[in-house]
């Protein structure tokens, strides 16, 4: 068995959708990225990587690549995903942080879970996803940008 963690933060603006583990959810603000820069599934993606020794997310899919514009991150997610069960890696558990200090994200939880479950073909309740906000203070709390965290069980089929 493997452990990883993986952590993202990104910027929020005016003018973009924003989208968190695969769902949008309706806030006058996004995230700004060069995908869809969903921070969640990006600490997922790192966690997962982090875990099975891979490298992480900014290596395989470089936002200098064109290709990425604006892609959905679950696109990465089932790619990360399928470059471990080719090593023989097996996702086991997740367990994941939003930091946010609005909207309001508990509402869209399930939603999230589910989402990502079917993109990595695991049952839901092996997925944890939590929010919570820093109560006003630092970047979060002004409102300036959103952060996840996230840490992943992985273990090998051999
Ligand atoms: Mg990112």
């Amino acid at each position: 068995m493997r452990t990883g963690i993986g952590y993202d933060v990104h910027r929020l603006v005016a003018g973009r959708d924003l989208v968190l583990g695969g769902v949008k959810i309706p806030f006058e603000k996004g995230l700004s990225g060069h995908s869809d820069a969903d921070v969640l599934l990006h600490a997922m993606c790192d966690a997962m990587l982090g875990a099975a020794g891979m490298g992480d997310i900014g290596s395989l899919f470089p936002d200098s690549d064109q290709r990425y514009k604006n892609m959905n991150s679950s696109y990465f997610l089932s790619e990360t995903n399928k470059l471990l069960l080719a090593k023989g890696f097996v996702v086991q558990n997740i367990d994941a942080v939003i930091i946010a200090e609005r909207p309001k994200l508990a509402p869209y939880r399930e939603e999230m879970v589910h989402h990502i479950a079917r993109t990595l073909r695991i049952e839901p309740p092996r997925i944890s996803i939590k929010s919570t906000t820093t109560e006003g203070l630092g970047f979060v709390g002004k409102g300036q940008g959103i952060g996840a965290m996230c840490v992943v069980l992985i273990d090998s089929k051999q």
